[in-house]
């Protein structure tokens, strides 16, 4: 069955660290589309340049990576560190699900390093349960979804919450083929490199990834892993659909 997937995430390199590979991987067996969407352009991202400039450019960076795998980019244009649950934010992610229809949808952990994810993931998961009702933001050229997509939450920076404790993952996806592709779309984000050397004295914006990668590969003795969990509160699906296909 050829699907559609969309990740939602809060910044325009997120879904690249998290969960690219399981994308590519759908993609290349399973003949899926990709979507990857950022609530932000990553406005922030940048000790030199104006938002404006940074974002144009991160935009860019977004599209270039979606592109190398023949996946489409999208930006919600809210603002970095003011992610906000409520109408309008909702609003935007309900009317991209009803476009792009998704059978699977991924976003952050509900409990991660920055609000900005926290708030990324709640939006989302309301967003799934309420983008099949009608009188829910009803948009005319845009038809309410037929149902609520099956929805995961990718690994938390570093697979801690706040408090630090890990968050253990139900499955893990063995991305080690495609781990240099995943490399590839996250070194798209050029601009990035510099500035977590700046910000957080994180070098090796590549490595970095590809070392929590190995960290999960070895839960299930491969190279290479993206860790999820399934939301399965009540009204979501209950068929565990992206461990079927790629778990
Ligand atoms: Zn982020």
């Amino acid at each position: 069955m050829a699907g559609v997937v969309l990740s939602v995430m809060a910044h325009p390199d997120d879904a690249e660290f998290l969960c690219a590979g399981t994308l590519v991987r759908l993609l290349r067996e399973h003949g899926w589309q990709v979507h990857i969407a950022s609530m932000t352009p990553g406005d922030c991202g940048s000790a030199e340049l104006s938002a404006d400039e940074i974002s144009r450019i991160r935009r860019q960076e977004g599209a270039n990576s979606a592109a190398i795998i023949g996946g489409k980019y999208h930006c919600l244009e809210e603002r970095d560190l003011l992610i906000t649950y409520g109408p309008e934010t909702l609003r935007k992610v309900v009317h991209l699900l009803r476009e792009i229809r998704p059978t699977i949808v991924v976003t952050h952990s509900p409990s991660d390093y920055m609000v900005d994810h926290e708030m990324t993931s709640l939006i989302t998961r309301a967003a799934c349960f309420g983008a099949p009702i009608p009188n829910f933001f009803p948009r005319n050229n845009l038809r309410p979804m037929d149902h609520v997509p099956h929805l995961y939450y990718a690994d938390p920076i570093e697979g801690k919450d706040i408090f630090g404790k890990n968050v253990a993952p139900d499955f893990c996806v063995d991305i080690s083929g495609v781990l240099e592709v995943k490399a590839r779309m996250l070194a798209a984000h050029a601009s990035q490199r510099d500035w977590l050397l700046k910000h957080h004295g994180m070098d090796k914006y590549v490595e970095t990834m590809k070392q929590w990668a190995a960290e999960r590969g070895k839960q299930i003795g491969t190279a290479a892993a993206e860790g999820f969990r399934q939301h399965l509160g009540h009204g979501y699906p209950q068929t565990n659909l992206l461990r079927d296909l790629v778990g």
